[in-house]
């Protein structure tokens, strides 16, 4: 059962094979099996998942269920709950149960998906190795010493042990992608704007966008169905109608355009997996796509510019955590000042607190042009990069991250060599373009992601050039043997 597509999943509940309490119950015991090891959710929602499975099953012997109705999923830690609990994986939210949805819960939610709990992440999304959660690292279900990647590695780290058919991620800077990459998983980051963060726990909220992490294109295809659209109480979210993603998961690659940019397949960038990802892309003639080199001669400002930009907004937006609008509070403090240090020098953890005070730095009066806007000047460079490319190409592709995964407490205390996982993946949030990573193989047993990047809004051609792809490989359908 827990190797089925969505679609097969939804025509099993459809038909009445089985039940949505029995498959959220499968669900829930795998969980309780496995999850002590993988440590990839932070809270098991048990009463909650089974309330919604037997609301479901209502719905489908009615025969008013829609095509996700009754299907379990896992909610990455940072989208708010009603009811649950939204820790952020920070000491500082460890308390936390949100009086609201976020726009994405809710419309998952009213897609009558069952909510199987939160799951594990880096602290307040600032990672790339989930070894910055207050709940503990989480292993790579590949590889029990390796991260599972990060921010959203207990997304990851579930949906690829079979812990959950499907799972929500956000991305910064790639938070989706590389742990999807890690984990031999298919993870989508739409543009910026398609779907709503309203609701999502800000960390850089010019960069923040949600996104579906599943074990195929059609099953990310069907869970971004639901997730995309517009919302009023998101000013940044876009106006702009959603297809279909599923419509044109087939449509013909024939004539397709690929640019492959020099500067991702140079210094830096693993022998095996850039002999992996140049194989995936070489496929695609098979399919009709043509092949041409481009350039992206900005591409090396991309992580100094992220590494600015990121620290200088979630300085501010974590600002609310002081103990008193929100966050752990100190005990007995002496005076206000106190209250405010003890509080979040105790409920921060190391990386926060470092990008908190980069940030606060970079903004501050005398460094603010020297820094923050010097950093959103090199951004427009980037994105006109890709404006150029998008002018010869119809979608760009390279690695998603320069290795497979890396050994647990390997990168833990070099923050620039950690930074440097997410090299590939940050541009296109800095850009606010969408960006794909789907398994392209093996290097040791471990998975390789192919990154596949395309213009605005051009969600559903990444998904069909990711489809067409999966048609004709079973790389996205391995599954590590320990969970199969
Ligand atoms: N690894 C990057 C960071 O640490 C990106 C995180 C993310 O996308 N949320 O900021």
């Amino acid at each position: 059962m827990h190797t089925k597509s969505l679609n097969e999943l939804s025509t099993a509940l459809h038909n009445g094979d089985i039940s949505s309490v029995e498959l959220t119950q499968h669900y829930l015991d795998r969980i309780n099996t496995y999850n002590n090891e993988l440590n990839a959710y932070i809270t098991v929602a048990e009463d909650h998942a089974l309330t919604q499975a037997r609301a479901a099953d209502v719905q489908l012997q009615q025969k008013t269920a829609g095509k996700l109705t009754g299907i379990p999923l896992a909610h990455k830690d940072i989208f708010c709950t009603e009811g649950l609990r939204t820790s952020c994986a920070s000491k500082m939210l460890d308390n936390f149960i949100a009086p609201y949805n976020a726009t994405v819960v809710e419309k998952i939610n009213q897609a009558g998906m069952v909510t199987l709990g939160k799951t594990n992440m880096d602290e307040f999304a600032m990672g790339s190795s989930n070894e910055t959660s207050f709940y503990g690292q989480v292993q790579n279900p590949w590889d029990n010493q390796a991260v599972p990647g990060g921010s959203s590695g207990g997304s990851a780290a579930a949906v690829a042990a079979n812990l959950a058919p499907i799972a929500t991620g956000t991305d910064t800077g790639g938070s989706i992608r590389q742990p999807a990459s890690l984990c031999n998983l298919t993870g989508l980051k739409p543009t910026y704007g398609r779907i709503s963060r309203y609701g999502m726990i800000a960390f850089a909220s010019s960069l923040d966008q949600a996104g579906p992490m599943a074990r195929s294109a059609e099953d990310a295809a069907l869970l971004l169905n639901e997730m995309a659209g517009f919302d009023p109480r998101d000013s940044t979210s876009v106006e702009q109608d959603v297809p279909d993603y599923t419509a044109s998961l087939n449509n013909s690659l024939e004539g397709l355009k690929i640019g492959l940019p020099r500067q991702y397949f140079g210094e830096g960038l693993d022998p095996e997996v850039a002999a992996t990802v140049e194989a995936a892309i070489k496929t695609y003639e098979s399919l009709g796509a043509t092949i041409k080199e481009i350039t992206l001669p900005n591409s090396h400002l991309a992580v100094p510019t992220y590494y600015v930009v990121a620290p200088a907004e979630c300085s501010s937006n974590l600002s609310r955590m002081d103990g008193v609008r929100f966050g752990h509070r100190c005990e007995d403090p002496k005076d206000l000042l106190d209250l405010y240090q003890r509080s979040r020098g105790e409920g921060f953890g190391e990386e926060v607190k470092r990008r908190i005070m980069i940030g606060t730095y970079a903004l501050s009066a005398g460094y603010y042009d020297a820094y923050y806007l010097k950093a959103q000047q090199c951004r427009r460079l980037i994105s006109d990069d890709f404006t150029q490319a998008f002018n010869d190409v119809d979608v760009i592709m390279g690695p998603t991250a320069p290795t497979t995964a890396f050994k647990l407490g390997d990168k833990k205390d070099d923050p620039v060599a950690m930074y440097l996982a997410d090299i590939y993946t940050i541009s296109t949030n800095l850009a606010g373009l969408p960006g794909v990573s789907i398994p392209a193989g093996f290097v040791n047993n471990m998975p390789v992601g192919l990154q596949i990047i395309g213009n605005y809004f051009d969600e559903a051609r990444l998904l069909n050039v990711a489809h067409r792809y999966q048609q004709i490989t079973d790389w996205h359908q391995q599954s590590p043997e320990p969970f199969k």
